[in-house]
């Protein structure tokens, strides 16, 4: 089974080049003009069409209990939408819950998504208990393909919550089995504070001000000194106040430190809180002041944010409208999966970034790296092919929510093909009959 893509603007790592890519048995075969002969190969023309690397959302949380909610995207639909966007591979939590073992976390996680993604998909792990056999379970999963943690600096009543005397303990540990980790950072502390100090506000801006960016900004600051004592690889998920980001930046070269943002922190502000359905906007972090969004639209044109990612949590209308009279008791979660693309590539008109941001660095920060996020010999020959000059059409979040963040907004971006794996999966912006659930385990 083989597929060669023709004379497509193809992104590689190390430069943009007019040139053929020659897909076989599932892998990049070939890179280079190819005028050899080749027997039984499907020739795709990709003149004038860009041609990245397939597209990866490493934050998303779907098929999940958050709270008393279920969310509203399955492994299915959520992978629909990304596929359609030109996204191979998605990233979920395992997380254990309080009281339950983490095997019976990971057994659940797997069983949403196996056999019912149709792209390919990979799980975060967050251990709750640092018991010492937890461990031993934990280097098994390791070996069976697991790759990146998830830690918490806050959420105690989901406990979740580890202090930074636990997370330094938590970091050796992880740093010892050579891993990376993902760290969610608000103090808990501050947290409190800003609580008790607006409890009464329970208007939908009452979320803005309960989760101010001190709180992001001081557990930054904590966590960078924790990667400088553990010699951890961080990674700082949904980074949301330039203030955080920078001081990210900073300790970069001392440091192997990563951060993410997401479409919400640059393209809304906190603002949407104060409209009728200002409670729809309630995710955590918040929207921010316009200022601060302003800030970081600045930043990413600087080498700042290493990563786009969406922190997909979609929830039902009625689940989201259900307590809108009380922000606290309001399912916290944006969704985001279909809009990743189409708002980036506004963002930075500019597909080498995109390459970039939502395949390289996220496959090398997931731990993906070098079997996705690269169009070079020998990888999954996971494939965007794309023009940017289509027919505007309204962009879309999620296939599973009546409410759109980005309502109103459209994009001229058509993703005319996809491959995953080698196969083509999405034609025309939609996906094949034929190859629904064809995702696995990256
Ligand atoms: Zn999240």
């Amino acid at each position: 089974m083989r597929t060669l893509v023709r004379n497509g603007t193809v992104y590689l790592e190390d430069r943009t080049t007019v040139t053929d890519v020659l897909v076989d048995n599932g892998l990049f075969a070939d890179i280079g003009k190819i005028d050899y002969a080749i027997d039984g190969c499907e020739v795709i023309d990709a003149t004038g069409l860009h041609v990245l690397p397939g597209l990866i959302d490493i934050h998303t949380h779907l098929d999940d209990t958050i709270g008393k909610y279920r969310l509203a995207d399955t492994w299915a639909s959520g992978s629909e939408i990304a596929l359609r966007n030109g996204i191979t591979t998605l990233c979920g939590f395992i997380t254990q819950r309080p009281g339950a073992s983490l095997a019976a976390a990971v057994d659940a996680a797997l069983s949403m998504a196996d056999g019912h993604s149709h792209c390919d998909y990979a799980f975060h792990l967050t251990p709750v208990s640092f018991e010492k056999g937890d461990w031993a379970y934990v280097e098994r999963l390791l070996s069976d393909g697991f790759r990146t943690f998830k830690l918490y600096t806050t959420y105690r009543e989901a406990g979740l919550f580890l202090d930074y005397r636990n997370l330094r303990g938590a970091m050796e540990r992880i740093r010892e089995m050579g891993m990376p980790v993902l760290v969610h950072c608000e103090d808990d502390a501050l947290l409190s504070r800003a609580k008790a100090l607006t409890a009464g506000t329970v208007t939908p801006y009452g979320h803005a001000l309960s989760r101010p960016m001190e709180a992001e900004i001081e557990a930054v600051k904590r966590v960078m000194e924790i990667a400088v004592k553990t010699k951890c690889r961080t990674h700082v998920v949904h980074v949301s106040t330039a203030e955080g980001a920078r001081l990210i930046a900073q300790a970069r070269p001392d440091l192997a430190v990563t951060c993410e943002t997401c479409p919400q922190y640059l393209f809304l502000n906190e603002d949407k809180y104060k409209e009728t359905d200002g409670h729809s906007y309630i995710c955590s972090p918040p929207l921010r002041s316009e200022k601060n969004r302003a800030e970081m639209w600045k930043l990413t044109h600087e080498e700042t944010f290493d990563a786009y990612v969406t922190d997909h949590c979609a929830f039902s209308k009625s689940d989201k409208d259900a307590d809108r009279s009380d922000y606290s008791k309001v399912p916290k979660g944006l969704p985001g999966i279909g809009a990743l693309v189409p708002l980036m590539h506004e963002l930075h008109n500019e597909p080498a970034v995109l390459a970039r941001r939502l395949a390289l660095n996220p496959a090398k920060i997931a731990g993906l790296y070098p079997r996705k996020g690269s169009i070079r010999k020998g990888a999954d020959a996971d494939l965007v092919i794309m023009g940017t000059q289509g027919a505007e059409r309204e962009i879309r979040t999620s296939l599973s929510v009546v409410y759109e963040p980005y309502q109103g907004k459209t994009t001229g971006l058509e993703v005319r093909r996809v491959l995953l794996r080698g196969e083509t999966i999405v034609e025309d912006g939609l996906l094949i009959e034929g190859k629904r659930f064809a995702g696995k385990r990256a």
